[in-house]
């Protein structure tokens, strides 16, 4: 499955909106939220799709997945899984020492630099557009 051309642009307006924002790092389920997608799995391919062509980059992270109490503090990051798997943590919340396995990754993404770059320009130049066309108005 693959998300739709309405999707897509859904959650390319959502990565607009964040180009313009502090937001360094989100998580496909704040995607979700934000867009009428239903898929996590359709969301997180095409996040890959863009981490390949450049406009996002992938960060997993060490969750505390203690099973005592709901935990999720986050431990560690890397850009790439085989960084952190088999690395012995402790969580500095519940105390929880585990070795790190895939089931503990979480992917989140950040918007590349030259991306946000891109969009904000992009912005600055259809705000010029609307400006000449208001002096065009007035003429
Ligand atoms: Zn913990």
């Amino acid at each position: 499955m693959t998300v739709s051309l309405k999707e897509k642009r859904e959650l390319n307006n959502f990565l607009d909106l964040l180009a313009f924002s502090t937001v360094k790092r989100f998580y496909p389920t704040a995607a979700m939220n934000y867009t009428q997608v239903t898929s996590l799995e359709d969301t997180y391919d095409y996040f890959i799709d863009l981490v390949e062509s450049g406009e996002l980059s992938i960060v997993w992270e060490v969750k505390c997945t203690s099973d005592k109490f709901i935990c999720a503090r986050k431990i560690d990051d890397a850009p790439v899984k085989e960084v952190l798997l088999s690395k012995e943590v402790a969580c500095d919340i519940c105390g929880h020492e585990f070795t790190v396995s895939v089931d503990d990754l979480y992917p989140a993404f950040e918007i590349s630099s030259e991306y946000r770059q891109i969009v904000r320009e992009d912005k600055k130049k259809t705000l010029n557009r609307l400006k000449i066309s208001r002096n065009f108005a007035k003429a």
